[in-house]
């Protein structure tokens, strides 16, 4: 770990470079280790613990050990010790959006402002275990009653991205904690210290050993004995729709609950008559943030023909004013996670001009370093570009126009993809024709941000399976019991 970003934190102790398993730190047997490195300068901040199979399948027998006790505790005992964990991250919330900008790259506010969601994640949990879990049913049987409850499933496994290394995380495991679930969870080998420093909060709130485990390592070697492994009832997983895919593959023979988070395509709407000002604002928090690193980020951006030489000099122009630099100096738009990320920024802006789109700004590396790529904007993409297929999870953004709704529509839901689309229009009975029309999860109308712990997301088609967040994240993680009750 290194002395120096380790010294600029409030508790340094947050920093941990070993996996978290029963309780205890463990480096592993192997002595393998992984580096972490800072995407703004290429530096190494931390070289974590690589564990094998057999230490991460071992992690397993310890969550399941741990299941009875935590499964058989009050509800509202589990919600003061999530309430608890929800205070330490407010506590520790400079240091959490610190090491998240370090290893992430992302500006500090928007680490800052993934504390404070990561955190509303564990205090909506920690009251929703307290609701009630047994439902009535109207009896269909003379003098019997009938009765759901609702049980957690057991050890449940959880795999998370490097793009919201804080949020992916407490969404699914406030959730499976507080349904009563012990928990085995992989996080990016990009992005492990977020988790790793969640976990040793959630230790000093109280969760207690056994019942929350970090597996630090190469993900098919960890992760891969989890999905074979019958003891866990069930995988959470966000991240994209290839290894979701493969994970789905792997669990069949142990049929497991799937839940899948995965990638996205979204389409922004545009139509004449919509506040432009606002259209361009929002649009342009839909393409940038978490420099665009974002399952909910904008794709592809359709402007009704009327509208679309003023929409595209509107937010060339925004775009131009946008700041690039060092997550830690808070500009707009930081260095992407990897050289993987940047090559996809090349390939998708060389792609869309060899076809014929029209550069407005950016589109190459910056100075910086070599993971700083200019925001660009891209005007005139046609449809055949693979910009408007592929997920970019960059600072490009793709315009075209369009003529009519009907045309639209048909571009917007020709993907695989169905997580979110944003629309803009103040004609009602538009809005309501299109919210109908979109193949998505959710709808965005007028605005960008509309996530939240109390709403249910999730997507359709290839973008996933199950929501998280609200009542139904938790009952991804319980079993309906039905109980039929005669007393004679
Ligand atoms: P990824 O699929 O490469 O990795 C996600 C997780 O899976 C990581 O923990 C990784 O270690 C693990 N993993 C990778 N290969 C594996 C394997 N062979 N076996 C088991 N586990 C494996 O995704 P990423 O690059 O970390 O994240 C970006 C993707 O995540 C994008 O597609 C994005 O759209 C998606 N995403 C979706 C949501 C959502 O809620 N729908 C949110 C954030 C990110």
């Amino acid at each position: 770990m290194t002395t120096q970003f380790a010294a600029a934190l409030h508790d340094p102790t947050l920093l941990r470079s070993a996996a978290f398993i029963g309780g205890q730190w463990q480096d592993g047997h192997s002595g393998a280790e992984f580096a972490v490195t800072d995407p703004a300068s290429g530096a190494r901040i931390a070289s974590v613990a690589s564990l094998t199979a057999e230490e991460s399948a071992q992690a397993v027998d310890v969550a399941q050990r741990a299941f009875d006790a935590w499964a058989a505790m009050l509800p509202q005992e589990r919600a003061t010790i999530l309430r608890r964990w929800f205070d330490l991250m407010l506590t520790h919330r400079e240091d959490l959006a610190r090491i998240m900008v370090a290893e992430q790259g992302k500006p500090l506010t928007e680490a800052r402002g993934e504390i404070d969601y990561a955190a509303s994640f564990v205090e909506f949990y920690a009251e929703e275990s307290k609701r009630p879990n047994i439902e009535g049913i109207t009896s269909h049987l003379p003098d019997a009653e009938v009765e759901l409850w609702l049980e957690p499933v057991g050890v449940v496994a959880l795999i998370t991205p490097w793009n919201f290394p804080a949020a992916m995380l407490t969404r699914k495991a406030a959730a499976a904690l507080a349904a009563g679930c012990t928990v085995v969870a992989h996080p990016s080998s990009e992005t492990p210290l977020s988790a790793l420093a969640l976990a040793d909060l959630a230790a000093r709130a109280g969760v207690p050993a056994g019942v929350f485990n970090v597996v630090t390592g190469a993900p098919a070697t960890v992760v891969t004995p989890w999905t074979k492994d019958a003891r866990v009832r069930a995988l959470s997983f966000t991240g994209s729709t290839e290894v979701g895919r493969m994970l789905y593959a792997q669990s069949a023979p142990t049929i497991k609950r799937l839940t899948l988070e995965l990638g996205g395509h979204a389409p922004v709407i545009i139509f004449k008559g919509a506040d432009l000002e606002r259209a361009v604002s929002e649009t342009l928090k839909a393409k940038f943030a978490t420099s665009g690193q974002d399952c909910l980020g904008a794709n592809r951006i359709y402007i009704e023909r009327p509208i679309y030489a003023a929409f595209v000099e509107k937010f060339t122009e925004a775009t131009r004013a946008l700041s690039l630099g060092r997550g830690m100096d808070d500009p707009d738009i930081g260095p992407l996670m990897n050289e993987a990320a940047v090559a996809k920024q090349e390939a998708h802006v060389r792609d869309a001009l060899a076809k014929g789109a029209r550069l407005m700004c950016g589109g190459a590396r910056d100075a910086l370093g070599p993971l700083f790529y200019q925001p660009t904007v891209l005007a005139d993409v046609p449809e055949d570009a693979a910009i408007m297929r592929e997920e970019t999870f960059g600072p490009v953004a793709p315009l075209a126009a369009f003529d009519t709704e009907a045309e639209v529509t048909a571009r917007a839901n020709a993907t695989e993809y169905g997580l979110v689309a944003y629309l803009h229009s103040q004609d009602p009975r538009r809005i309501y024709r299109m919210t109908r029309a979109l193949q998505f999860g959710m709808v965005a109308v007028n605005r960008t941000k509309v996530t939240g712990a109390p709403i249910p997301f999730g997507g359709v088609k290839q973008s996933g399976l199950g929501r998280e967040g609200a009542r139904l994240g938790m009952e991804e993680f319980m079993e309906i019991k039905y109980v039929c009750r005669d007393w004679a």
